[in-house]
């Protein structure tokens, strides 16, 4: 087992687009593990490559993980991974094992189909609607983009007072508070929520 550091923001590495993985060896796999490791290890159910500090379109996500049972886990490696179909809008909580403490509202697909690569290089389809995963996939896909939820918040108030209170902007918070009040928003947030990655 291999934990490797991840990087917060704003960190420049997580700002970068990543290159495509064209050749399918044993340091890929290595990669995969040491990835899968990290994230189990911090609780997220998913990560993406730029958050251990590779410019790589490579990403882990395990839906299951957080269940106590070791046996539970069920992880899924995307490399190269392409949205081929995208229909309809949800809108979840999310959380970032980059932004650690941040919790707020983005608005994602309902329903994606992901074309991706496994670890030996083989061409697969996955369709996720209404779930997790759903979610999961489209927040990892955007660390590969160098794309981050900051900039994708169903509310700028919501997320500026999290941002602030987890000292990642600065700003007044009781302030903010009052302000996402006043708007109608919600300013308990990170209930029981995975932290998606
Ligand atoms: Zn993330």
């Amino acid at each position: 087992m291999a934990k490797m550091k991840l990087r917060y923001f704003p960190d420049p590495v997580l700002k970068q687009k990543t290159k495509r993985i064209t050749t399918f060896d044993s340091s890929v796999r290595k990669l995969a593990q040491d990835m899968l490791d990290t994230m189990y290890a911090n609780d997220g159910v998913g990560l993406a490559a730029p958050q251990v500090g590779v410019s790589k379109k490579i990403m882990v996500i395990d839906v299951t993980a957080g269940d106590d049972e070791d046996d539970r886990r069920n992880p899924i490696v995307f490399i190269n991974p392409v949205i081929i179909e995208s229909e309809g809008e949800m809108v979840g909580q999310e959380g970032c094992l980059s932004f650690p403490g941040v919790f707020f509202e983005v608005k994602r697909a309902r329903r994606i189909v992901v074309r991706y690569q496994n670890l030996a290089g083989k061409e697969l389809k996955l369709e996720a609607a209404d779930n997790l995963l759903c979610r999961a996939i489209q927040h990892e896909m955007d660390h590969l983009e160098g794309e981050l939820f900051i900039d994708k918040a169903s509310s700028a108030l919501q997320r500026d007072l999290e941002m602030t209170k987890h000292g990642f902007m600065e700003g007044d918070v009781e302030e903010l508070e009052q302000q996402v009040k006043a708007a109608g928003g919600t300013i308990k947030l990170h209930a029981n929520e995975p932290v998606i990655g």
